[in-house]
């Protein structure tokens, strides 16, 4: 028996972001379907490699507080164990040598991050605020940590600004702005908030004790839980709001009071029939995930700084491959894990590629390990056209980017393009990423609740 109130609501997409806001609004006692094109978990999914499982999507989870607050409204309490990932953000290869972050005590450039992250450290629970909370100027706690914000921030609009004006050491600098990368841009057009990011997380990022999967896996529980239907293998291809239908691949229709789209804006706008947005696209990627014979003997994240840092401002606007690009390396036992930043123009690559041998070529002179990939039993990769297939546009992780001014606080807010669609997701929430994600899903859930649906 249904609640009085409740809705019939159709959720297009069964990433994090689609589970997520699938079990609150089941929870809340609305009938709940997911439709997800392929399998549950977008991003995220179970790879195997050899005799080893990989987590794709996300490696790092960071700002915990957004997590503790999804649970809170659900009632639950934290079935993922958390742990604090070893070595934190890990050791950045910078052209001026390497640098730990976080800084340890002892270390030549310690003091200068003390300072760095002293001078960020109001920011921590104002970001965690502005993530959960919808953006309304009627509500004290949003313009709190927007003030909050500001002050920290000052009159600094790009991560390049705000880093400029601490005057680190370079190579701290530099390593610090590659963060900007987390906006899916470099750090001249990426918000200055993006500086901020590793004074933020490098104390705290964490991984699930049993892996990222372990995610994906609580967030289909608590949706079967709270009744969540989820229809696999079910792609969306047309919603007709005059008639609250949505088509399926092969023709079927569904009818839903409401539907909540979780796919990018741009997809959404086409099942609409709707002109998509323009803009700038952030970047895409190209993970390369290798089973070795034996573990490899380097630090659980090392970052290869790009040669160019603002190589992937351009990148965007012109579709090349930049020289050296900003990579991630991921060791944990014989899984080896490289993420290189690509650019989103949905190129179909393999370790054939020229451009990907050579940035592996690259990594493996970085990390002084000639042959590491060659040792590898088996890999697997996923390069832009995979990320596209999934529904992004050109692969770009995450969406299109806003102008840096409007990354905070006053980003875009495209939550309801029709009375009866709602929209979540991390092309909704720029800057992407778990905390972006699940913070959506909380924010939309909010608006969707004082909607009186
Ligand atoms: C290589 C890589 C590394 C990353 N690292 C991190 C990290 O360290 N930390 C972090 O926080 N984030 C990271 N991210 C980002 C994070 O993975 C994403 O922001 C998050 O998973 C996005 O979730 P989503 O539900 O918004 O989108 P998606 O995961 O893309 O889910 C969208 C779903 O919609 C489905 N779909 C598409 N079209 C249709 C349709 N027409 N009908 C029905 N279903 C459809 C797709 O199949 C997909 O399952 C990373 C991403 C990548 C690719």
């Amino acid at each position: 028996m249904r609640t009085p109130g409740a809705r019939s609501i159709g959720v297009l997409g069964g990433g994090l972001a689609g589970l997520a806001l699938a079990a609150l609004l089941a929870r809340r006692g609305h009938a709940v379907t997911v439709y997800e094109a392929g399998t549950p978990g977008g991003k995220l999914r179970r790879l195997p490699v050899a005799d080893l499982i990989f987590d794709t999507g996300p490696s790092l989870f960071t700002f915990p507080g957004v997590w503790r607050a999804y649970l809170e409204r659900l009632g639950r309490s934290d079935p993922l164990d958390l742990r604090p990932l070893p070595g934190g953000l890990g050791v950045h290869h910078t052209p001026h040598g390497p640098v730990p972050l976080p800084v340890p005590p002892g270390h030549p450039l310690y003091p200068h991050w003390a300072r760095y992250v002293r001078a960020a450290a109001p920011a921590r629970d104002a970001i965690t605020d502005l993530l959960t909370r919808p953006p309304r100027l009627t509500d004290p706690q949003f313009v709190t940590a927007s003030a909050r914000l500001g002050r920290v921030l000052g009159p600094h609009v790009s991560a390049h600004a705000y880093l400029r004006a601490l005057r680190l050491p370079p190579a701290l600098h530099a390593a610090l702005a590659t963060h900007a990368l987390n906006a899916g841009v470099g750090p001249r057009s990426g918000s200055a908030l993006y500086a901020l990011l590793p004074a933020l997380i490098a104390h705290d990022v964490a991984r699930p004790a049993a892996g990222m999967g372990a995610l994906l896996d609580t967030l289909l529980r608590f949706g079967a839980e709270a009744g969540v239907q989820v229809r696999s293998g079910t792609p969306v291809e047309r919603l007709d709001v005059r008639r609250a239908e949505a088509t399926l691949h092969g023709g079927a229709t569904v009818r839903h009071d409401l539907f909540v789209s979780t796919l990018d804006p741009g997809v959404t706008a086409r099942l609409l029939g709707r002109p998509e947005p323009r803009g700038q696209r952030s970047v895409s990627g190209l993970a390369i995930y290798a089973a070795l014979p034996v573990p490899a003997p380097l630090p659980p994240t090392s970052v290869l700084l790009p040669d160019d840092l603002d190589a992937l401002d351009d990148a965007r606007r012109i579709p090349a491959l930049p020289a050296g690009t900003m990579t991630l390396v991921h060791a944990d036992g014989r899984q080896l894990s490289v993420l290189l930043t690509a650019p989103a123009t949905g190129l179909d690559m393999d370790l054939t590629h020229p451009w990907v041998q050579g940035q592996l070529a690259r990594v493996e002179r970085t990390l002084g390990q000639p042959g590491l990939l060659a040792s590898a039993q088996a890999t697997a990769v996923l390069s832009p056209a995979d990320y596209a297939r999934l529904g992004t546009p050109g692969g770009a992780i995450y969406g299109l980017t806003p102008p840096a001014w409007r990354a905070g606080p006053f980003h875009p807010t495209p939550y309801r393009p029709h009375a009866r669609v709602w929209q979540a997701g991390s092309g909704v929430h720029p800057g992407g990423g778990i905390p972006a994600v699940l913070g959506g899903a909380l924010i939309v859930d909010t608006l969707m609740a004082r909607s009186r649906l």
